[in-house]
């Protein structure tokens, strides 16, 4: 279900980095989350991302559910309003 995760690892510290890659810039842009968060998501219980994962930025959500980055969400839905 993780299509667009190539690799991911510890880092140590109880956090783990994944590394997506953007399916319209194909851009790798690594996030940095919790292990926990991680295990929970990665287990495929349905938890949602961001309950999973507080942490990342709205942007960095929508690259983990539709593989997209923020920067091509922009380029494609527009910029968000001040
Ligand atoms: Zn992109």
């Amino acid at each position: 279900m993780a299509y667009v995760e190539v690799q991911s690892g510890e880092i140590g510290d109880g956090k783990v980095g994944m590394v997506m890659v953007c399916r319209w810039c194909h851009k790798e842009i690594t996030l940095i989350v919790t292990q926990e968060g991680y295990d929970a998501w990665n287990q495929g219980r349905g938890v949602f991302v961001q309950v999973a994962f507080p942490e990342l930025t709205p942007a960095e959500r929508e690259l983990m559910i539709s593989g997209t980055c923020g920067q091509c969400w922009n380029d494609i839905m527009g910029p968000e309003p001040d």
